[in-house]
């Protein structure tokens, strides 16, 4: 008998589950866009905005999603014929590069496979290697959604730096932004993407782009850039209109609004991540058990180099699949498929699967989905270790 009736629950890595409270201050009647409230209130998530990513330079936000983002990002950083680096550490780094390179950008991937994080030293030495010094930008994820692999960008900066290169540092933090410890100033980034509908709560819509004073002062020169993607303009513009390239995402502003308030002025920044570690741990600790005498595997063996937003995982012999198709079914709950672990067409698809725990998550709705994955691994007769939601439990409280 299906036990789906109730209220269901998308625990994939973005969209994330929006707080009433957000989807409540989108639901309104259109504003002014001319004058007042609006105007006044963006004020304040700009300023918000840069409080979220620790940062005290710029902030353009862009009517988009994440791919828009990443255009938009290489289009100001780049000209025609540029060259780049990316590490990739899975499916969305090898995303953001084939982006830059149908824009026009050489750009060269290390690939640092799906299992963990970039090497930096080997990032410095492909900079070492750049006598010409024509490598523009070191573009990396800090926490690639597929492999959930997380990157240590404090690291990557200070590689950089030893080397002398004078490129800027750009990094996807779709994933991670209000989430996973991360801090754009002291960390040395130049170039931050984000986008609304995963740590941010909101639904999807808006891409951000953070750019440091450096980013600007080069992306004078940019020559991809167009009049809707240039973020001089969103960043600094003087008339309001300007900040949106045309009329303002007003809805979704006002959801934004609600969200960046709840994130911190209420729970607080380290909090958030904080919650995102510890319920990240839970989930880490029922694979764990899970994976006793069994082949049930995370995909990053490293506690350390795992992202606190998503965690990918295998269930061999087409398990994982059979487990997402019984969990929405029987209970309620929609876990996100492998990404770039095996093609669509593979029957190693079916073996990877990822749980997003990220944004207006709790403990109930994480222990929650992970008693429902042990129901049906016991319903599938699942080969699996024993005392995961134990281990779970343990890992929230302790
Ligand atoms: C979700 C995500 C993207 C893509 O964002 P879309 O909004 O789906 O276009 C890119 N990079 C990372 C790290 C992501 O998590």
């Amino acid at each position: 008998m299906p036990l789906n009736t109730g209220r269901s629950y998308l625990a994939i890595p973005g969209p994330s589950v929006s707080p009433d409270r957000v989807l409540n201050a989108m639901h309104r009647t259109a504003p002014n866009i001319y004058e007042g409230e609006l105007v006044e209130m963006t004020k304040t998530i700009i300023d918000d905005l840069k409080r979220v990513a620790m940062t005290a330079q710029n902030v353009a936000i862009y009517i988009t999603n994440g791919h828009g983002a990443w255009e938009a990002a290489n289009c100001n950083m780049f000209s025609r014929g540029d060259r780049a680096l990316l590490a990739a550490t899975g499916r969305f780094g090898f995303g953001w590069a084939e982006a830059a390179r149908r824009q026009g950008i050489e750009i060269d991937i290390i690939d640092f496979g799906k299992n963990g994080p970039a090497d930096p030293q080997r990032i410095a030495q492909a900079l070492e290697a750049d006598k010409a010094r024509e490598i523009r930008a070191v573009l990396v994820t800090h926490v690639d959604t597929a492999s959930s692999a997380r990157n240590d960008i404090a690291a990557i900066r200070a590689a950089i730096d030893a080397t002398g290169h004078p490129a800027l540092l750009a990094v996807d933090a779709i994933a991670s932004l209000g989430c996973d410890e991360l801090r754009m100033d002291d960390w040395g980034i130049d170039v931050l993407v984000g986008a609304s509908q995963k740590g941010l709560m909101v639904p999807p819509g808006l891409g951000f782009i953070w750019f440091s004073d450096k980013a600007l002062e080069l992306s004078q020169s940019a020559d991809l850039v167009t009049p809707y993607w240039d973020w001089k303009p969103r960043g600094i513009g003087a008339e309001f209109w300007q900040y949106f390239g045309g009329t303002a995402p007003t809805h979704h502003l006002y959801g934004l609004r609600e969200a960046l308030t709840m994130i911190l002025d209420e729970e607080g920044l380290e909090n958030v991540w904080a919650r995102h570690h510890k319920l990240a741990s839970a989930v880490w600790a029922a694979f764990g058990a899970w994976g006793q005498g069994s082949a049930i595997a995370l995909n990053v063996a490293d506690t350390k180099s795992r992202g606190w937003s998503v965690t990918s995982a295998t269930i061999p012999n087409g398990g994982a699949g059979a487990l997402r198709a019984w969990l929405e079914a029987e209970a309620g709950v929609t876990l996100g498929i492998g990404l770039g672990m095996a093609a669509p067409h593979e029957p190693a698809y079916a073996d990877f699967l990822r749980v997003g725990h990220m944004g207006h998550v709790n403990a109930h709705m994480v222990l929650g989905v992970l008693a429902s994955m042990e129901a049906g691994l016991q319903a599938l007769d699942i080969p699996h270790g024993t005392g995961a939601l134990e281990a779970a439990a343990r890992a929230v409280w302790k």
